[in-house]
């Protein structure tokens, strides 16, 4: 396909240096690993930034304006959780609170009007082994100098299809984004880990009874918190037990449970449920270069943003499973940026070298 097929207004590279790479004719890899996909374009910057949730975009809007002209490689599913998000209540500067999906299109606006060029595509895949960088999407391989990745990480869901439908309409995988919705409601939390059990726990704060469902019979969380949720005056647990179905039309009504110690079902009437299964952090194609954590989730030096492979920086629920938030999420892509300024500032002396990739072996 020429350049010239895309109309440049509509082309999400429009105004960027892109070079025709020459596909050698029957070229095929020395190696067993599959051919990287045909790259028919090619894309120089100085920094690419991967992902499009408040750390990626806030990364952005710190890099454009120190004129560091990013790149950010979006998703084709752009704007990260805040996108199934419907009322944000505390972002700070909206008091009267803001829908997930306008919010993200604030952040975007805001970094294309200082620069940042956003790509809707999904990375397929990296090369992280020597500089440039390399990073492919949609056919197109973009060479970077420096990347921030700022994936971030899914909530993991049951997947009934009731549970989709009513998703920001009582279903919700974030207490603390939208407990407060739920003053005095009888509500209900899915999950037999840490997360469930401080979910509950934080959720009582609100409503007038939670219960806590679980599939087994013990829980997998800390014995602490297994205790305060069983101690707790407004929750109640429900053991054995699996979400068969979320009763509702426009918001939840009651869950539809099976047992799975006995036959039989059960209904329950409550107006909210969160669903607390776990976390996973979109690492896919970084695993192979990139440091993780016991759980999976991307390591940063913690005093800064750095990856363990020189010029490539971590930020957001990528690497945090801890707080989880839009805003510490934002915190973390700022701080992103900042270091890959002054790092590409100080590299500008040096010739460059290798990387020194400390678990990548090249695929
Ligand atoms: P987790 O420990 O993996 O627990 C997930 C829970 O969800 C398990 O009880 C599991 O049931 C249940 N589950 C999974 N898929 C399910 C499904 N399809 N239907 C019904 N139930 C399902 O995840 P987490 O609670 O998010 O915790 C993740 C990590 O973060 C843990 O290491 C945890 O200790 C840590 N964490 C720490 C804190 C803290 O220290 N304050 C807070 C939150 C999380 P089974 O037990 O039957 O597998």
């Amino acid at each position: 396909m020429s350049d010239d097929a895309t109309p440049k207004t509509k082309s999400p590279l429009a105004g960027l240096n892109l070079t025709f790479l020459a596909q050698p004719e029957g070229a095929q890899t020395a190696s067993a690993a599959p051919a990287p996909p045909a790259a028919a374009k090619s894309v120089d910057a100085r920094v690419v930034i991967v992902g499009s949730g408040p750390a990626g975009l806030t990364a952005a809007i710190y890099a454009a304006r120190a004129n560091l002209e990013p790149i950010v490689i979006g998703g084709i599913v752009g704007g990260g959780q805040l996108m199934i998000t419907s009322d944000v209540e505390n972002y700070p500067g909206f008091p009267g609170g803001i829908q997930g999906p306008e919010l993200m299109g604030l952040f975007r606006a805001q970094a294309e009007k200082f620069g940042a060029k956003i790509v809707d595509a999904d990375v397929d895949r990296v090369d992280l082994g020597s500089r440039p960088f390399r990073l492919w999407a949609d056919g197109v391989e973009y060479r970077a100098e420096a990347v921030i990745v700022a994936t971030g990480a899914e909530a993991l869901w049951l997947g009934i299809d009731s549970e989709t439908r009513l998703r920001g309409r009582g279903v919700s995988a974030c207490a603390t984004c939208d407990g407060f919705f739920f003053r005095d409601k009888e509500i209900a939390v899915v999950g037999g880990g840490d997360s469930a059990l401080e979910e509950a726990l934080y959720l009582t704060r609100f409503a007038s009874k939670v219960h806590l469902i679980h599939r087994r019979d013990a829980f997998r969380g800390s014995r602490i918190m297994q205790d305060r949720a069983a101690n707790h005056p407004k929750v109640d647990l429900h053991l054995n037990r699996t979400i068969e179905e979320v009763v509702g039309t426009d918001h939840v009504e009651a869950l539809r449970l099976g047992k799975t110690d006995e036959p039989g079902e059960e209904r329950l009437a409550i107006q909210g449920l969160f669903v607390a299964i776990g976390h996973r952090p979109n690492v896919a194609v970084f695993r192979d270069w990139l440091e993780t954590d016991e759980k999976g989730y991307l390591r940063n030096d913690g005093a800064t943003t750095a990856s363990n492979i020189d010029g490539v920086f971590v930020a957001g629920d990528v690497d945090d499973h801890r707080y989880r938030q839009a805003v510490t999420a934002a915190g973390e892509g700022c701080r992103a940026a900042i270091d890959a300024e002054r790092w590409l500032e100080a590299q500008e002396s040096h010739e460059p070298r290798a990387t020194t990739a400390g678990l990548a072996t090249a695929r």
